[in-house]
């Protein structure tokens, strides 16, 4: 029995299939075994992706794949598009000038939509092809807005810059064709949607993107994709890779194409999605993001007034069990968040209603009890 109920954006619940491999022997990292074992995982990640690029297994939390999405393809002074309506939006930007890229950011609120027009804008004008990249998060769990990668695939067009995306909360939860939207390079981490532990992130690249690493003149040591491909053709990694967690991926990439394929995965991460929301709706909360706009992996709430967040937490885990997720940056204090993705499953967000609205109640918040749990279950029993 876990001892508690988690429900925030990551790390998320593993099924215990998956945990229990982990502490199986060590193996040769540069024998036989391990080179299945990754062209396996390749292979079934390539199908998640829906990509027929390049794909590496990276040994680094999501942030490192990020970092290798901006340090193999560019050179020092390159000029990037950052579109950012959050805090992961924003360290895209912040990593580009770590490596000494030009980091144009085009900022909306945060939990707000972007400013797709601004983008037409600036790229309509950039006759001289100077931009060479745009970064955008699609599923921003700073504050569970999803942003449109079609519409800024559209609007890239013909234009050459590289798409570069980060769907570290939304891979697996909701259907993102990497080729057919045009990402040139698509990242991911394990522990969300894919029900593994912290410590692995994966990374797509086209073949365009792989074309512009050729002539990158930016360097990284670890974060080297081109050395990371020399290795893949060997059979491994350049450096000892995390085999606990690779041998879980195997597990739970089986999990999730044996979900009687990918739809039902993204149908019930939806299904999940409207019912808190009509929950959170039915206490008369606010919800940070329009329903457009909805991420289907996490929900914001806006905290009511006289609400204290981090009570509200203390008392959803100490008194009932119940993990979620504060604001990060301007936003904490602000919000509180629930994540919804990966292995957690209805009942498990419906227990996580009942305990907020019983937290609500105790701060003196007007509840009448069992008012989420009742739209909750409606739209479990009515929506298909
Ligand atoms: N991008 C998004 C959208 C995320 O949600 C996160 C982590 O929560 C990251 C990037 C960074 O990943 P990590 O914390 O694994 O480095």
């Amino acid at each position: 029995m876990p001892d508690q109920i988690l429900l925030i954006p990551g790390p998320t619940p593993v099924p215990a299939e998956v945990s229990r491999v982990m502490s199986s022997e060590m193996f040769n990292h540069r024998g036989p075994r391990f080179k299945a074992l990754q062209e396996h995982l390749v292979e079934g990640l390539k199908k998640v992706f829906q990509t027929e690029g390049r794909l590496f297994i990276l040994t680094a939390s999501g942030t490192g794949a990020m970092e290798a999405s901006l340090v193999n393809f560019f050179s020092p002074g390159d000029q990037v598009v950052s579109l950012t309506n959050g805090s992961f939006g924003d360290r895209f930007a912040e990593i580009a000038e770590v490596y000494d890229l030009q980091a144009d950011r085009i900022t909306a609120e945060w939990g707000e939509p972007l400013d797709y027009k601004a983008l037409e804008e600036i790229l309509a004008a950039d006759h001289a092809g100077r931009i060479k990249a745009i970064t955008v998060v699609h599923n921003e769990s700073s504050t569970g807005i999803m942003n449109d990668v079609q519409a800024i695939s559209k609007i890239r067009g013909r234009h050459p810059a590289l798409l570069i995306v980060d769907t570290v909360s939304s891979m697996g939860a909701v259907d993102i064709p990497v080729d057919q939207w045009g990402i040139d390079v698509c990242l991911t981490g394990s522990q969300k949607a894919l029900m593994l532990p912290p410590g692995l992130s994966v990374i797509s690249v086209s073949h365009r993107a792989w074309e512009a690493a050729q002539k990158a003149g930016l360097k990284s040591f670890y974060f080297n994709l081109r050395l990371a491909q020399e290795y893949f053709e060997l059979g491994q990694t350049p450096n000892t890779p995390a085999l606990p967690q690779m041998m879980a991926m195997e597990v739970s990439l089986g999990l999730f194409f044996d979900e009687a394929g990918r739809e039902k995965s993204y149908a019930r991460h939806r299904k999940m999605t409207m019912a808190l929301r009509a929950a959170l709706r039915a206490l008369g909360l606010k919800l940070l993001v329009d329903d457009e706009h909805a991420s289907v992996t996490v929900t914001a709430v806006v905290a009511p007034p006289g609400i204290d967040v981090e009570k509200l937490q203390a008392v959803m885990r100490e008194r009932y069990g119940v993990e979620i997720a504060g604001g990060q940056g301007r936003l904490q204090g602000r919000i509180f968040r629930f994540g919804h993705m990966g292995a957690i499953r209805e009942m498990d967000l419906l227990a996580g209603v009942a305990a907020l609205e019983m937290a609500l109640a105790g701060q003196g918040y007007p509840v009448q009890l069992g008012r989420g749990l009742e739209a909750f279950q409606d739209v479990l029993m009515n929506i298909t």
